[in-house]
This record gives C-alpha cells, structure tokens and sequence, in this order.
C-alpha cells in the first residue's frame, strides 16, 4: 500500500467524523447578537462586541475587537449611522467576512424636517422581522452548506416576531389617545412609537453623545407638565440621572428601566429580543394605565 496515500487516508476520517467548525459570527451590539444566535442556531459562534447594557452609540472598538473580526466569516452592523465604528474595523482588519447590514431592507425613520435618520429601528418589530431575513442571507452566503438551515430559520424567527408584534398592537387600543405620551432619556423609541400610535418624547437626540442643554430641559419638563405626561423612563444603557431630574422637576413618576439600544445580561429581564419588546411593553402599558 502507498503509504501516503493510508496516511491521507486516515488524516481525513476523524475530520469526516467530526461536526463542522461553527461558523465565526461577530454582531455589533447584544440585540444584533441575539438575532444572529436565534437564525444561525448551532452553526454559528456568535461574538458580541458592545456588551449586553452597553452603550453603540459611544462605543471605542480595542485590539480584542479587532481580532475578533479578523477572525470572523461573518460579520454584521445595524446601519444608519449607529455603528460605522464596526464597518471601519472590518475594512482595516482586511477581513474576509461576509459584511451584512442587518437594516438594509428597512424604510428609515427620519426626524420631522430633517434628513437625519434614526437608527432604532429594531424596536419595531416589523423591522427586527426584516433584520432576521437579511442576517439569514448573510449567514448563507458566509456559509453556503447552511444555506437552507439559515433560510428556514430566519423565516420562522420572523413569523414569531410578527406573532408577537400582533399581541403587543392588541395591548394599546384600550388605552385612551392622550394618554399615550412617554419620556425617555434620549430618542429610542420613534420606531416602536410610529408602530403602535405612541408618542415618545426624549430629553437627548437621536445619540446619547450629546449632553441637552438646560434650555432643553427646561422646555421638557413644563411640556410633561402641560400635557400630563405620565412616566418617565430610564434606559438600560444610559445615565439614569437626566430621567430621575426629570421626573423630580415635572412631578411626572418614574417608570422604571426599559431596554433601548442593549439587552440586559442574559439573566435579566431582557436577556432577548423578544423579551425585551414584551418586557418595555409590559412597563409603558402599565405606566400609560395607571
Ligand atoms: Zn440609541
């Protein structure tokens, strides 16, 4: 017998033998992280770069970051304007992964009179449905043996998100028009708002890098005394002082935490995507009825 060829043909039955190596997922921030885990499942090996309760927005990627793209087959990015940080990093690494913008397919929200778009976008779940089936077709093409795999799953993620954007949608109709008005600390929830007839007002922008002025405060505050707004709500991912001097300047109660641009820590109350819209919706329902 040619004994390289017994060689070669004992190096490759333990490889044939064994599951194939997951493919190296790196999502930008915990709730992209989640969506890749629910549609690639066990073929994939996600790493998340901005940690669960972490802020996107002011997010400085380090060396460990940078390897982990390196190293990564596919990489994906929320897009308009939240994450550039994780495009340029994939572009200086020289990185060969498949680079998927999850929103691509989404409509952007823009602010009244302005081009500025928001990047929220997940927290209407008609577009975290969208998010699922652009991460399926990524995951497919950075590993085509999977193709089907993630294809299915990507559409029955979507169909369980859209089941549960129908039972939220049910939960507001009893509540009267005026009283659908909520503070936040800064501008997160335009999506959610437009999906489910909400108005959300934030003492911040559309990013958390800006400080609001006292003069924007101040205007805040007696607009949540002129319209009786109800609850003003801290976030999971930003200082919770400019919600609580708000609530104490306005008379207004605080609503408690709710999960804007990050996932609690898996344990939490919002370790998922799913859990965290049906956990934000369970506190503004309740602060909207009391
Ligand atoms: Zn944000």
């Amino acid at each position: 017998m040619n004994r390289r060829l017994f060689l070669g043909a004992v190096g490759l039955a333990p490889l044939a033998a064994m599951a194939a190596e997951p493919l190296r997922a790196v999502a930008s921030f915990s709730i992209l992280g989640d969506i890749v885990r629910q549609v690639g499942g066990d073929r994939v090996a996600v790493t998340t770069i901005v940690p669960p309760n972490g802020d996107a927005h002011e997010y400085q990627p380090g060396p460990a970051d940078a390897r982990a793209i390196a190293a990564a087959g596919f990489v994906t990015m929320n897009g308009f304007d939240l994450d550039n940080w994780l495009a340029r990093l994939t572009l200086s690494t020289r990185s060969k992964a498949t680079l998927t913008v999850a929103s691509r397919m989404v409509t952007p929200r823009t602010l009244p009179g302005s081009t500025v778009v928001d990047p929220h976008a997940w927290q209407d779940p008609s577009n975290g449905a969208l998010y699922a089936i652009a991460i399926g077709d990524g995951l497919a093409s950075a590993d085509p043996a999977g193709d089907a795999v993630y294809r299915a799953a990507a559409e029955r993620y979507a169909a369980e998100i859209m089941r549960l954007d129908a039972s939220i949608a049910a939960r507001f109709p009893a509540i009267p028009v005026e009283a659908r008005r909520i503070i936040t600390t800064h501008d997160a929830f335009g999506y959610y708002g437009a999906r489910y007839g909400i108005e959300f007002l934030a003492a911040q922008g559309l990013s958390t890098e800006a400080e609001p002025s006292a003069r924007a405060i101040a205007g805040l505050v007696a607009q949540i005394k002129r319209e009786k707004v109800r609850a003003v709500f801290l976030e999971n991912m930003t200082d919770p002082r400019l919600a609580q001097m708000l609530a104490r300047e306005s008379g207004a109660v605080l609503g408690g935490t709710v999960y804007s641009d990050a996932l609690s820590a898996p344990d939490g109350p919002a370790g998922t995507y799913l859990d965290m819209l049906r956990y934000n919706t369970g506190l503004f329902v309740a602060a909207m009825g009391a």
